[in-house]
């Protein structure tokens, strides 16, 4: 099987442009050879920009102490030196400094994960290769390689212009020149000529806002002019996210409220006369108890496995704060094409005025054909088994005139020739591999289909004016081997009809009536309903002034070809799961209404009664009079890429928390204003995604249910963490407060606190960040998007539960001690297991807020299992070994009390199960009684 396209255009090259290549030793029709471009990239090296050198491990492990609670730590560890006491110096800076071993190690991990996901997300660049067209990265670019650009795309290199369409270039980040630069691939300019003058260039580092072109490599990496003038590029850390940064704040009112507990701790203990250097050393452990000081590494962490778990599922987050925020999303304005649809079309009817074919065959092989249709059969038959099922009125067609070859095999010739895609044949496999636009690519394969067709050969393209979806439509001006110049023109048939003045019935051009463009119009029409994506022909004759070639108007119309493009698998699953998280899906697309409602009906979007809002409706509103309208229709169609922009301000007007999804170098504003902007990996252009917080890698609309529910997750989680540190470490403070109001001596020593909040229950808080995903995560509504971090109702339970584990220290120390004020030492040791181990049980409690451990599945988190298993078996190690038995005070553990200590350090867990367990039993009662269903959404 060969390529079944037309005779290639051959380029138009300057005669300047022809000698550069030449010096390059390169070809501007097939570009260097593989392996020639591979002896460059080793000779020449790589084409990035240097960064600056990274931040030393050391200094990243010395930034772990700058903190206040390690600065009063070893505050406490110099008096205690001095005071003699060598055991707490070394002790207190031994967990010190594990303390900050297992932040900097975890941190590490976070930000090595995180940078892998940025690379994941690298540039790319069209290059012409062996006479074949690939993507290839755009590090591995080198000089004399051919490379291609379009709106949107970023330049990977500093080129000279082979062949430049109305190309139009954003160099500010340069020239410091705000206004698009038009560029002239023609034009001959001194060597001298500035950077800001040199129209027949484009460089690295700025981007196209408009038009295409091809280049030839000039220069690449730090010999480029922005390699020239660029400092070294700092690779900055990313900065605190909101609940980053809410947490500091949290974290700081709780060192203010929790100072002053110890401050009177301190007091009293002093007046009962207790030892000053030990009431110090308490008073700081407890300080150090009751910051939250694991808490930013449990986070960073959280944040670093949910980023890893949505890649999996096809979502890269670029900007960290973006996480939070998806679990706070109201509403998804996702395009059609190919979101919510595969994009993979496949033409199924052709028409020219009055006849129409039905086309056959699957995929981009040209098998099938295509066969006409009788007047009858026009109003009944269903284009495609794939279409939805749409109940349509039946509408009443203009009657068909017999077949009219002519005007086919003209609209055909249109479809091939005024079309981007292209062909890679692959002699050795002899696979056929299609690059460009799935619909042109569709256009392509019917032409093919159409066996037998004549299509007129062309000798080359003088001029194109590229599809953008303002217009939507794109027009070439090609010469035919005859010297004839015609403009063919494709795109939205509304659009193309606007433009054209005539029609081209039986193989003459005649003058276009409004019947026929009733008859256009209705046909237009009734494909769509049909959920067929419907793009409408027209050419004209050019002379030879390039003046003319921009003018897409006095056009001959030709006819339409609709085509089938199915929506994916699992979006009808994914709608519904939004619904009952109560998310609104919208669809904004560039489409016909009828097509888009058709689609938006097969999928759950669209009722039955459900109204389109119209893109041209839409500019006539005012922006109050479209924040009215915009929350009443779930299909948006015939938009441009500006009134997407209008739109999220609208639904952010009606205060929603919008997730907007774009691709082209237009939909960047939309997409930056969006609270979740959302850029398709494979579709969308550089310039969007630069925009974007999120690229979906597979553009599907399932991908961003999976990243909200993700996102939800992660919050959780965190939540969990916090809850739990902050249970425990209240649990911790209540336990000495009340000790010391009851008139105890300190029940815990310094370094046993410290012990327990700086390494046995920063395990399990790192293992509950890791919590798998929970069942009920998109059964219930969006969490608003100013809920504060700690609400009233959690520092409740918070306080409760510390309560809980304090209450059940006070009994072990007291049982012991007021039996016998001698066994001091042994109270201790009793009261410091009871809090290891309530705390470990306890973390078993914190996994789910509603469902108790046994019905989530007590081994479901490995993790929590083996960091309480370790976090145990570390406890009875150094329980065991008599040296750091001694140094932390635990010397004295009476072992045969170990089974009541266990039943003891149980109860604060059993306690938080079985609320959960009636709480959830008094719910269901009273949803039956009220027969609600829990889960409306
Ligand atoms: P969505 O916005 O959901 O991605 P869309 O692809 O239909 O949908 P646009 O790309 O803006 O949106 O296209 C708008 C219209 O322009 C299409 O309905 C089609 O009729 C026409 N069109 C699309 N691609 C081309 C093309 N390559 N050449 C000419 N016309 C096109």
């Amino acid at each position: 099987m060969s390529p079944p396209s037309t005779e290639s255009a051959r380029l138009m090259v300057s005669e300047s442009a022809k000698k550069l290549v030449q010096s390059l030793a390169s070809n501007a029709e097939e570009g260097l050879s593989s392996e020639d471009a591979a002896q460059r990239l080793a000779r020449d090296g790589k084409n990035v920009l240097q960064m600056a050198p990274p931040i030393p491990w050391w200094v990243r492990f010395v930034a772990q102490f700058e903190s206040l609670m390690v600065g009063l730590l070893i505050a406490a560890a110099i008096l205690s030196g001095f005071l003699g006491d060598w055991i707490d110096t070394v002790a207190i800076l031994a967990i010190v400094i594990l303390n900050a071993a297992l932040g900097f190690l975890q941190e590490e991990r976070a930000y090595q994960a995180i940078r892998a996901l940025r690379d994941l997300s690298a540039p790319h660049a069209k290059v012409v290769r062996d006479d074949k067209l690939q993507v290839v990265a755009a590090s591995d670019i080198v000089v004399g390689d051919l490379f291609q650009l379009e709106a949107g795309d970023r330049v990977p290199a500093d080129a000279r212009l082979i062949e430049a369409f109305n190309l139009q270039a954003q160099e500010a980040s340069l020239t410091g020149e705000s206004i698009p630069i038009a560029k002239d691939a023609a034009a001959d300019l001194a060597d001298d000529t500035p950077v800001s003058d040199r129209v027949n260039s484009v460089f690295l580092g700025t981007s196209v806002v408009a038009g295409k072109a091809l280049g030839v490599v000039t220069a690449i990496g730090m010999k480029t002019e922005i390699g020239h003038i660029a400092r070294l590029l700092d690779e900055t850390r990313q900065e605190q996210t909101p609940l980053q940064k809410r947490l500091t704040q949290l974290g700081q009112i709780l060192v203010a409220a929790c100072l002053i507990i110890v401050a009177i701790i301190f007091v009293i203990q002093w007046l009962r006369g207790g030892k000053i250097t030990e009431v110090f050393l308490t008073s700081v452990s407890l300080a150090v108890a009751a910051i939250p000081e694991g808490l930013p590494a449990v986070v960073t962490v959280t944040l670093a496995i949910g980023l890893q778990r949505m890649a999996k599922r096809n979502a890269l987050i670029r900007k960290l704060p973006s996480v939070e925020t998806l679990g706070c999303v109201t509403v998804i304005c996702s395009d059609k094409t190919g979101t919510l649809t595969r994009n993979e079309m496949t033409v199924r009817r052709l028409w020219v005025f009055d006849a129409a074919w039905r086309v056959e065959g699957e995929g981009y092989a040209p098998d099938g054909g295509i066969f006409p249709i009788q007047t009858e059969d026009l109003d009944s038959d269903a284009p495609d088994s794939d279409a939805p099922d749409i109940d349509e009125p039946a509408r009443s067609l203009p009657s068909a005139a017999p077949t009219s070859p002519p005007a086919l095999e003209r609209m055909l010739s249109c479809a091939d020739q005024c079309n981007e895609a292209t062909w890679n044949y692959d002699h050795e496999s002899h696979k056929l591999e299609m690059i460009g636009d799935p619909t042109e690519i569709a256009l392509k394969v019917v032409v093919a289909k159409a066996k037998g067709t004549h299509i007129q050969p062309y000798d080359s393209v003088l001029h194109e004016n590229p599809f953008d979806s303002e217009r939507k439509r794109m027009s070439r001006v090609v010469r035919y081997c005859n010297d004839e110049l015609q403009m063919l023109v494709k795109g939205a048939p509304e659009s193309v009809l606007a433009a054209a003045t005539q029609i081209f019935i039986d193989g003459e051009v005649v003058p276009l009536t409004d019947a026929h463009r009733q008859c256009i119009s209705a046909r237009n029409a009734w494909m769509a309903s049909q959920a067929l994506r419907v793009l409408g022909f027209a050419f004209r004759r050019v002379d030879h002034s390039p003046e003319q070639w921009h003018r897409e108007e006095e056009l001959v119309f030709l006819g339409l070809i609709g085509m089938i493009d199915p929506p994916r698998r699992s979006v009808t699953d994914a709608v519904a799961s939004c619904r009952r998280a109560g998310i609104r899906p919208v669809m904004i697309t560039g489409d016909h209404p009828q097509t888009a409602l058709a689609i938006a009906r097969a999928v759950g979007i669209a009722g039955d009664q459900e109204k389109v809002l119209l893109g041209t409706a839409i500019v006539q509103m005012s922006d109050d009079e479209l924040t009215q309208h915009v929350t009443q229709s779930s299909v948006i169609a015939r938009v441009s890429p500006l009134d997407k922009l209008r739109i999220v301000q609208a639904w952010k007007r009606n205060d929603h928390v919008v997730a907007m999804t774009g691709d082209g170098v237009n939909d960047a504003p939309a997409v930056k204003t969006a609270d979740i902007g959302i850029v398709m990996g494979i579709t969308g252009t550089d310039v969007a995604k630069e925009a974007a917080d999120m690229i979906l890698t597979d553009d599907n609309f399932v991908s961003i249910v999976n990243a909200i529910e993700e996102g939800r997750g992660i919050y959780d989680n965190i939540q969990k963490s916090l809850h739990y540190l902050l249970a425990c470490n209240s649990s911790e403070v209540l336990f000495m407060f009340v000790a010391s109001l009851i008139g105890w001596p300190s029940p815990l020593l310094a370094i046993q606190i410290l012990w327990i909040n700086l390494v046995t229950d920063g395990f399990p808080a790192l293992a509950l960040a890791s919590e798998p995903l929970g069942e009920n995560l998109m059964n219930r509504p969006p969490r608003p998007m100013k809920e504060p971090v700690l609400t009233f109702e959690r520092g409740r339970s918070i306080l409760l539960h510390g309560l809980l584990m304090a209450s059940v220290c006070l009994i072990g120390f007291g049982w012991v001690y007021m039996s016998d004020p001698e066994r001091l030492a042994e109270s201790r040791a009793i009261a410091f297991s009871i809090l290891v181990f309530s705390q470990i049980f306890y973390a078993m409690g914190c996994r789910d807020s509603e469902r108790n451990a046994f019905s989530i599945g007590i081994f479901k988190n490995h993790l929590l299992i083996a960091a309480a298993l370790g976090s145990i078996l570390l406890h009875f190690i150094v329980m065991s070994i008599p040296w750091t038995a001694e140094i932390l005070g635990l010397a004295a553990m009476p072992w045969r009390d170990l089974p009541w200590v266990i039943a003891l350090s149980l109860i604060p867990v059993s306690f938080v199960e079985l609320r959960k367990y009636f709480f959830a039993r008094q719910t269901v009662t009273a949803d039956q009684a009220t027969d609600v269903p829990s889960n409306a959404a």
